[in-house]
């Protein structure tokens, strides 16, 4: 049996692939640029003579000592640390604006990276990211579709996201067994437009998508969730009692979801 590579180490070995994940950052001559992962910099290589400032957050110890010893320290800062631990709001700080976020991640962590970058959305502007293909399908599907659930809501409800490109597994070395797919995310979150408590819509996303199979009202009571208040508020919202979250644009849900917590009334 093969192994996995340690820390999901897969380095791209298509400099044409570098080349396009690096221009799909757009011009970068005014930015900052947060790379996850730069391993032996097939993609960093391609960013520091074009970005205002390259961060790279590499956990590995003797892959951030090869690339510091690459550059000089006023384009490239390598971080060696943990991106789960990296203080995206800071760095932001010091660089004076938003931060362009690139990576070719490391697949065993690439839900907690996604949540991340969620929660630091208030620092990042876009993200590029490549990551195993199914996941990439999950992250762009659109309601009603095979890929649609939880994940689809819960990253774009922070910005929308675009497909840019497939790899197979031939482009990396060692190959990993699955192919990988670019793509790109704006952070923009919809919270404000659609007037949502953050962590109460995604208390109540999880809910909503917790059993793919069952109708959302189902979900819903079997959350504790009453069940005539269930069915007044998908009529309000006009969804059809039948219906599955699975089927349901984030606009559809956010109706839902106001018509469970109706304003309270102010107080006479
Ligand atoms: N960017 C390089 C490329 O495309 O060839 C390497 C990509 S490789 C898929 C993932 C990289 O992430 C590796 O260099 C690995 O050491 C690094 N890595 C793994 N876990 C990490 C973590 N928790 N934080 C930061 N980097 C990590």
């Amino acid at each position: 049996m093969t192994q996995a590579p340690k820390l999901g180490q897969n380095f791209l070995r298509d400099p044409q692939a570098s080349a396009r994940i690096a221009a799909s950052l757009g011009d970068i001559s005014q930015s900052t640029i947060v790379e996850i992962g730069p391993g032996y910099g097939a993609i960093t290589e391609l960013l520091v003579p074009r970005a205002r400032k390259v961060i790279a957050v590499e956990l590995d110890h003797s892959l951030a000592l090869s690339l510091r010893a690459r550059y000089s320290e006023d384009r490239l800062t390598v971080v060696e640390q943990d991106v789960l631990q990296f203080d995206f709001a800071a760095a932001a700080a010091e660089a004076g604006g938003k931060l362009s976020v690139v990576g070719n991640l490391p697949y065993y962590i690439t839900s907690p990276i996604l949540h991340r970058l969620a929660d630091a959305h208030a620092s990042l502007h876009l993200a590029i990211l490549m990551v195993q293909r199914e996941v990439a399908d999950r992250v762009t599907a659109e309601p009603g579709t095979r890929d649609y659930g939880l994940l689809s809501v819960t990253v774009q409800l922070y910005g929308p996201t675009t497909d840019l490109f497939t790899l197979p597994p031939e482009a990396f070395s060692p190959p990993p067994k699955v192919h990988s797919t670019v793509f790109r995310w704006r952070l923009a979150p919809r919270f404000a437009e659609l007037a949502l408590e953050p962590a109460s819509f995604i208390t109540f996303l999880r809910q909503a998508f917790s059993q793919k199979r069952k109708t959302m009202a189902n979900n819903l009571r079997a959350a504790g969730l009453d069940s005539a208040r269930i069915a007044s508020a998908l009529e309000q919202a006009a969804i059809p009692p039948q219906a599955r979250a699975e089927s349901l644009s984030i606009e559809s849900l956010a109706a839902l979801w106001h018509a469970l917590n109706p304003p309270t009334a102010p107080p006479v």
